[in-house]
Formats: C-alpha cells, structure tokens, sequence
C-alpha cells in the first residue's frame, strides 16, 4: 500500500517529539506493515502560536490525485488541532479511499485515544441527524402553509414577509415569508416562454437575453441550464411543490396552463435520450476491510457479469492488479456480518466501560497542553503589567513615563490576544457526560440494522479495522477489548470470473454531507 507521512512540530508541548523522531517511528511502523512511503509533508511551526499548515492542507487536496491511500502519523493529535477540522478532513480522505494511521496509537498499544476520538465522531454525527429532523419539520410546516423554504427564488418572484398562523414560546406571531410576483422581472419569464413556444432556439434565447443585459436569478449570465429550468418549473403556473407534494394555487401565477404545457410538449420532443445513471452505492468499509493474505486495503467495487447481475463487491487493490490471490467478497454479506459483530459488542458491560472511558479522556484533555501554555501567559502578562505600574509611581521622568504607558498598552493588546485564544481553545472541548455517552451507545445499539444510516454510524464509531483471510475474519473493534476474531467454515467470495472486466472503484458515493 502506498502511503504518505505527516509529521508536524509544534514548540506548545515540552513533551514534544522531533520531526525526526515522528518520522522514524513512522518510517518504521511501515516498515513493519509493508506500506511504500510515496511523501513525507512536514510543518514546523514558526511560532508558539502560529498554527499555519500548510503542508497539511497540501497533503488533504494532493489525496484527489489517488497516489496514496494511507496518511501516516505519529499520534492522532498530529492530525488536527480540533475535532471540527479533523472530522471534515477525515471525510475528505475517506471519499478519496484515504485511511488514517497512527503509528503510536496502534491497537495492541493503547487504544483508548482512538476510541475517544470515534465515539465523539459518532455522537456528533448521531445528534445532527437529530438535529436534520427538526429542521426537516419546519421545513414541513412551510410546505403545508406554502411559505418560502429556503432556496433560489426564481426569476419573476420575490419573497414578501407574512404574519403567520403560528407562534413562538413566548406567544408572539412569527412572520415567515411569501412569494410573490416580482413586477420588473415576471415580464423577462414570459417573454422567454413565448419565445420558446414561437419555434426560437434556446441559443437565440440565450442571445437575446444577453443581449439586452438581463441576468439570471443568482446574477449570472443565461446558459442553456439555466433557460431549460425556467422552462421545466411548475411555480410559474401556480404551484407549490415540497418534497414531492404539489399544493396548485400554492403562490402566485405568471404562466398561463397552455404556454406551459405547449413549452413541456416541445421540450419532450426534442430531449435527448438520458445517460444511463447508475445507482450510487456506499461502501460502508472503505479504508477499514484488508486483505488477510497480502495485507492490502479492499476497495468497493460494482460490475456486471455476463449474466447482466450487478454484483457490488470488495476486492483486495493487489488483486486487482493480480499481484494476489485473495478473491473478492460480496458488498451486503461482509457488511452484514460486521454490522451484526459490532452490535454484539455493545454489551451493557461494555456500554458502561466505553463511557467511562470516554468521559474520563475527555476530561483529561481538557486541562490539554496548549491551554495551560496560556494561562501561563496570561499569568505573566499580569505580572509584567504590575510592574511596569509599579515603576510608574516611582518615575517622574516624562520620557521614561511615556515609553511605560507604550509599553502597559501593548501588554493589553496582548492580554486581549492570549484571552481570545483561550475562548476558542476552550470551546474545541466537549464537556460531557458519562449519562451521555451511555445514552448514545444505548441508540446505537438499538438501531434498525436495515437503515444504512445507521450501519454507517455502527461502523465507523466501533470498527478499527477488518483482515479478511480465506477461512476466518479478523476484526479489530475501537475498544480496547481484545481483537474480535471469527472462523467463517465457507466464505462467500466472488469468482473472478463473474465481475464485470471494466469495473471502476466506486468513490464518489462515499461523501457524507455534515
Ligand atoms: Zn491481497
């Protein structure tokens, strides 16, 4: 497997190991596992409060081009100064079948920051979905009562703000808002229609409209994009749609029934035949399944066989370029399988064990480093400043005293600097606790199995990692219970022969929206 080092040096931490410390230990952790190092990205912190990164940054976009599939750092905290960063970063690997290693945290040493790190992941994940439904029923509430729901308005419309129906806690109405017909603009919709349906082209429409300096409804140049959706949308004959649900009458007309429907006939006509779009399918163990024999990552695969089935499958990357004989396995039945081990593990024993373990890392790191690093600064700052106003009493040169008042005021500046640092420091620490932790591990276990929502989150708060062998399946959970293994007497593996010869590796498709 090719992978990539990141070390990264910062002068916060006392305790902190040198570049060239990182790198050996992770040169040698490759070593160990056979991984070709194909990069090494260093930063070295200019300052002690600098945090510019940007070879990390060139690592993060470099990961699109596909020449890696492993970043390879000394310890999980080389990888992100806060967990909002590391989270997006992350995904942005992942979608690029990136994994992140970490050559001191390995599983048989100590796990316990791995397990901390996905169980925060997990339960930040878990509760925006949570937070995705609220949002989702407002959003309902809108459509039943036609209010604006967010979004482009389109060209000819505008929005108005209405009293509403409804009201907040403290009893007072909330005004929502309205479309309505935007008088400057209604007349360019119709004159594009009844160009339309008088036989113009959609390229004299584009003319036409640049021409005369008219601009789309985000305040772009027309394109044939951009004209085809005029045409195509239903709200200038009336109707408010949400989510599928068409309310008639739901805001204003500009359109009348037969312009439009006579525009939809003409359309149909001339529309092209559609690419095939194939359904995208999630790989849930991307970066997580290896194959036992060769110790590779196993990537998701789709292809047809020449039956016509669509086989979704993994498939050991050196398999592939048939430097090993590991055969694929099936998408659904590796996934199963793993979903239904991670549940089992979330025993109430467990349960209990992970949250105090989580609690009390997070607790720990919140008197992190960094943090008393400042307050030692913030000590000092107040202890110079007491001074400086000491000898001020005693001066009664004006120069001298003059050079004190420049000298108190740059102390404040700085005392303004190292505080600020200090809120944002503060509020990159989850205060939580064990009841909340416990809380999520219980919904996790009690999950509908056949949501891939779900699956997803199972998997990527408990499952280190897979090693898929012939006979038997090695799976290494994020707790620090011993790794889970499992004989499997016949694995359901794929004939070669049976995928697809051009089958591409689906990415792409792994994208999670946060
Ligand atoms: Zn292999």
């Amino acid at each position: 497997m090719n992978v990539v080092i990141y070390a990264r040096y910062s002068s916060h931490n006392q305790n902190e190991q040198s570049i060239e410390g990182q790198l050996e230990v992770c040169r040698n952790y490759a070593k160990l596992n056979n991984y070709t190092i194909v990069h090494e990205y260093i930063d070295r912190a200019q300052s002690g409060t600098s945090d510019d990164r940007p070879e990390f940054l060139k690592m993060i976009s470099d990961s699109d081009k596909g020449n890696f599939e492993g970043v390879l750092v000394y310890q999980l905290d080389r990888f992100a100064r806060n967990r909002y960063n590391s989270a997006v970063n992350k995904r942005h690997l992942k979608k690029n079948g990136v994994r992140v290693f970490s050559a001191r945290e390995n599983i048989n040493d100590d796990a316990s920051g791995i397990l901390m790190e996905s169980v925060l992941e997990g339960m930040a994940e878990y509760f925006s979905v949570e937070l995705g439904q609220k949002v989702k029923r407002g959003m309902k509430i809108n459509a039943d009562n036609c209010y604006y729901n967010g979004g482009t308005v389109p060209l000819g419309f505008k929005l108005v703000e209405v009293e509403s129906s409804i009201t907040d806690a403290t009893g007072k109405i909330v005004k929502k808002k309205k479309f309505a017909i935007d008088e400057n603009a209604a007349p360019v919709v119709k004159k594009i229609f009844e160009m339309y349906t008088n036989g113009y082209l959609m390229a004299d429409i584009i003319r036409y409209l640049n021409k005369i300096n008219i601009k789309t409804a985000t305040g772009g140049e027309f394109n044939k994009n951009s004209i085809r959706n005029i045409l195509l949308n239903k709200r200038y004959v009336g109707i408010y749609s949400y989510n599928g649900k068409d309310t008639i009458g739901g805001i204003p007309r500009i359109i009348d029934d037969d312009t439009f429907n006579k525009v939809q006939d003409i359309m149909f006509k001339n529309k092209k035949a559609p690419a095939r779009a194939r359904a995208k399918t999630e790989y849930l163990l991307t970066t997580k399944l290896f194959c036992g024999h060769c110790k590779e990552m196993m990537t998701g695969y789709s292809g047809t066989s020449k039956t016509g089935k669509l086989h979704n499958y993994y498939m050991c990357n050196n398999a592939r370029k048939k430097l090993c004989d590991k055969k694929a396995v099936q998408k659904d039945y590796i996934e199963d399988l793993v979903v239904e081990q991670a549940r089992n593990i979330l025993t109430d024993e467990n349960i209990k064990q992970i949250a105090n373990k989580v609690v009390e890392l997070a607790n720990q790191e919140k008197d992190s480093s960094n943090l008393r690093r400042l307050n030692k600064l913030l000590k000092e700052n107040e202890k110079q400043k007491a001074n400086l106003l000491d000898s001020l009493k005693i001066c009664n040169i004006d120069s001298v005293k003059q050079s004190i008042f420049e000298e108190l005021n740059k102390m404040d500046v700085e005392r303004q600097r190292i505080t600020n640092e200090i809120v944002i420091e503060e509020s990159q620490h989850i205060k939580l606790t064990i009841n909340e932790v416990k809380f999520f591990l219980v919904q996790l276990r009690k999950g509908n199995i056949n949501d891939i929502k779900y699956r997803k989150l199972l998997i990527n708060t408990l499952i280190y990692q897979i090693f898929l062998y012939d006979d038997s399946i090695t799976i290494v959970f994020n707790t620090q219970n011993k790794p889970y293994e499992k004989k499997i007497p016949r694995p359901e593996v794929l004939e070669s022969s049976l995928l697809g010869k051009d089958a591409l590796p689906d990415k792409g498709s792994l994208f999670i929206a946060i």
